[in-house]
């Protein structure tokens, strides 16, 4: 009877959306895996696709099997994806609708996504008799030879054995590093005979046989011989002819972090509040409980101090560990908390990081040479066994949520894997997001608070807020208060630190003309030009579209076309007028673009090379400074007004993030907000950085306006090149829609987005509001299902079951 696989092939497609079934080979009986890539015959022509195996059957009719295609080639030679990860994508397929290859995809590094070259290495404890017979006696084969001449199965039995690996090839800068190694060709008692033959004045051949004695035939790369024992080129050479040594070509990871060093960092003595929320979590641990503890704690209440030591405790059980943080406070400072504490155990994974990096890092975990991964959202996925915990720090952050098919959310997929687990998930924040305080409200999650900073010597900074519709203000731009330029030139004087955040949400500088008030658009799009000042040129944010800036208006040929809005280059421009002596950094989007920027510029600043740091959003978070004394917010308000039911949410967030950016050391630290909204709760609550009373305040809106956490939330988006085809389909969704829902569900729209037309296309969304709907994700699917057709004549249609965007 021969064995059949089930294979999700890579085809995005509703119809392509369920298993194949194909035959597989003799050769591979034993071999193929689910969780395994295999090539597969595809469709009429038989083109070659590459699919994902997630089921083995044997029990199949003779009548049946002469029917199927039969596997081509496998892909891996160890499953990719672990039978957890498989029965994960199936979540994720039911609770965002994606297609299941798409959550596969999702889950792997890049660099296995394309159509890369690999190769299959040899490990170093690999018998010669192998090496000779399978490989011709070298280190490696590609992938491509390996498949042509017959080996694949042989060498998939090799790494069962763990005596074989593959690698990819990423492109020539990239390939996984080799570096040139030697090892004994001697046995030791060998060794010492040649050693006793040596003159005495053969200083290098003495140092090189004492070298090999000491590997005790283990392999060392040639740099490392020479950086730890001095042991030269020639005297290898020597080793060679002589027939002591062998040369190997030994594969080195990339270490992103190697030209770093790291020092050992111990655990510090927990306050009372640290202490009991330590106990609660690794008690969870140790009784496998897969509870969610929401850890809310203000900023510098020594959270980060808790997930080391906690992680601390799960290494110490035998277990791992995931810690997501948000791509933005992947910071240096981050980072190397947790390299200071754990050494190589840790990987980290985000996106400043090469494909090649990536998937080293990747591979370290699946290797299980790290145990703890620091990293972004899709970190979710690494493929560690026994995880202990899963930690979310600043649960709140949006970008934990994918904005593109799967629309996952890590925070859910977490609380699934923990449980897969039985494990708790600890979700940190100064200022959780509304859905996840309300959970802990109702014991869902289990509630532990930190309410004191953790240092000693800091304290809560002092907030004050400057109504910007009276403020006496300063310069061209009217970006700066008298207020807020005395406080920073008072820091300047005393050789403290500012930190200046100007809200780029739902803001932006374009060009105006004066006379007439004509603002220059977007050809593609219903949005006015940014202007950038580096390319001197004006962009759009949606599609692309640039040109030069116009010297007169296009419209009333006025020579008064000037700028409105501030960007952060205009506002370093003026600081720097009205402060020639203070050194500024700027920390936005264009000056972060290269490698390693981020850092650069956060080193700079944390070595007080610069007495001002100016920056956008990216500046709020995760910052520990000790000699910022000031932190001024020049816009408070701008993202307040988009139209979005968590604007306020937002908000209230960042003000406070970035309020907690100040005295963080010994020295008290000061807060200005620049509003013109003095009056609203959210700058208001801010200023007393009072939680609670927004959380109260909030919810209360909320409920009033139908809203999540009482109402659940879903997104229609669709788009098409013609308002009247766009605008026809989502008035036919919403009449099949109030078919199947019941009186309790409320749905708002079509309307058009906020933007109604982007690069030649326009958007409409339906926004459904529900409590209990238990049809609902299978109708949306249905939707998906009915409209492929137009789909694919240049409609677009997406669903998201949990969005947090609406503008
Ligand atoms: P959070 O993550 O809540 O912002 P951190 O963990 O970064 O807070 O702690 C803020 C500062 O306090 C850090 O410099 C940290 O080293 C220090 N810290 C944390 N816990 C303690 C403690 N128990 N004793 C002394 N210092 C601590
Ligand atoms: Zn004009
Ligand atoms: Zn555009």
């Amino acid at each position: 009877m021969q064995k059949v696989a089930e294979v999700i092939v890579d085809v995005p497609t509703m119809q392509t959306d369920l298993p194949y079934s194909y035959l597989i080979p003799q050769a591979l009986e034993d071999k193929i895996k689910p969780g395994m890539r295999v090539i597969v015959p595809f469709g009429n022509g038989n083109r070659k696709i590459q699919g994902f195996v997630i089921e083995i059957k044997d029990n199949i009719s003779p009548t049946e099997t002469t029917l199927l295609k039969r596997i081509e080639a496998p892909m891996d030679l160890v499953p990719v994806l672990s039978p957890e990860l498989l029965e994960l994508a199936d979540e994720m397929r039911r609770t965002t609708l994606a297609f299941k290859i798409t959550c596969f995809q999702t889950m792997l590094p890049n660099v296995m996504k394309a159509s890369y070259d690999k190769k299959v290495v040899v490990r170093e404890h690999c018998p010669q008799t192998i090496i000779d017979d399978v490989f011709d006696g070298l280190s490696e084969l590609s992938w491509e030879l390996a498949e042509q001449q017959g080996k694949l199965p042989v060498i998939m039995k090799l790494r069962q054995e763990e005596l074989v690996d593959v690698v990819y090839i990423v492109n020539k800068k990239n390939r996984a590093k080799t570096a040139r190694g030697f090892k004994a060709r001697l046995s030791q008692s060998e060794l010492v005979e040649v050693k006793a033959s040596l003159k005495p004045n053969a200083k290098q051949q003495h140092l090189l046989v004492d070298v090999l004695l000491m590997l005790d035939g283990n392999a060392i790369s040639n740099s490392e011989a020479k950086e730890l024992y001095e042991l030269s080129a020639p005297a290898i050479k020597t080793g060679e002819t002589k027939g002591w040594v062998e040369i190997v070509e030994r594969e080195v990871q990339r270490d992103p972090y190697a030209n770093h060093s790291f020092k050992q960092t111990y655990a510090a003595t927990l306050n009372a509040e640290q202490q009991a929320a330590y106990e609660a979590i690794t008690q969870a641990v140790q009784e496998r409980q897969a509870q969610t503890f929401l850890l809310q704690g203000i900023t510098g209440s020594g959270k980060t101090e808790v997930y080391l030591q906690v992680i601390a405790e799960v290494l110490n059980e035998g277990k791992t560990g995931i810690v997501l943080v948000p791509e933005i406070s992947l910071t240096p400072q981050t980072v190397r908390r947790f390299k200071e504490r754990f050494g190589p155990e840790v990987a980290v994974l985000h996106s400043a990081l090469s494909v090649g990096e990536k998937y080293d890092e990747w591979r370290k975990i699946e290797r299980g040479e790290a145990k703890v991964v620091v990293g972004a959202r899709s970190a979710i996925f690494a493929p560690l066994d026994n995880l202990g915990v899963i930690i979310i720090d600043e649960e709140h952050e949006s970008s934990y949520k994918q904005e593109e098919n799967p629309r996952y959310h890590a925070r859910d997929l977490a609380i699934w894997r923990a449980n897969y687990h039985q494990c708790p998930v600890v979700l940190g924040s100064a200022t959780p997001s509304l859905e996840t305080r309300a959970r802990a409200q109702k014991n869902v999650y289990q509630s532990l608070y930190l309410t004191q900073r953790a240092s000693q010597a800091s304290s809560l900074p002092t907030t004050e807020i400057i109504d910007m519709t009276e403020a006496e203000t300063f310069g061209k731009m009217q970006t700066f208060s008298r207020h807020l330029l005395e406080k920073v030139h008072t820091r300047l004087q005393r050789k403290e630190q500012v930190v200046l955040m100007l809200n780029r949400r739902g803001y932006s500088s374009f060009v105006m003309c004066r006379d007439c008030g004509y603002v220059v658009p977007c050809p593609n799009c219903d949005i006015s030009l940014t202007l950038h000042m580096d390319s001197h040129s004006m962009k759009c944010h949606y599609c692309g579209h640039e040109e030069e800036i116009p010297n007169t208006c296009p419209d009333c040929q006025s020579q008064k076309i000037r700028y409105y809005g501030t960007g952060t280059q205009k506002v370093e421009e003026e600081l720097q007028q009205l402060f020639p002596e203070a050194r500024i950094l700027r920390m936005d989007v264009d000056t972060t673009r290269r490698k390693g920027a981020h850092e650069r510029l956060l080193e700079q600043f944390g070595n007080h090379e610069a007495d001002i740091l100016l920056g956008t959003q990216m500046i709020a978070k995760g910052l520990d400074f000790p000699n910022v004394t000031l932190v001024g917010v020049l816009n408070a308000d701008t993202a307040l007004n988009l139209p979005d039911f968590r604007a306020s949410e937002r908000t209230f967030q960042l003000l406070t993030q970035v309020s907690g950016r100040a005295g963080r050391g010994d020295k008290p630290g000061e807060v200005v907000i620049q509003t013109f909204n003095p009056e609203h709760y959210a700058i208001q609550l801010a200023q007393r950085q009072d939680y609670e009373r927004f959380f109260r305040y909030e919810m209360k809106i909320r409920h009033e306006a139908n809203y999540p956490p009482y109402y659940f939330t879903a997104q229609i988006i669709a788009s098409h090149p013609e308002e009247n085809v766009v605008a026809k389909k989502m008035y036919d969704i919403l009449l099949g829609l109030k078919e199947q829902l019941s009186d309790q569900a409320i749905v708002l729209g079509p309307t058009p987005k906020a933007i109604m037309r982007v690069n030649n296309r326009y958007f409409y969304q339906i926004v459904i509001k529900y409590k209990v709907e238990p049809n609902l994700y299978a109708y949306l699917r249905t939707i998906l299902e009915n409209n492929q057709a137009e789909i694919s004549k240049g409609l677009k249609l997406s669903v998201d079951t949990d969005p947090l965007n609406f503008v």
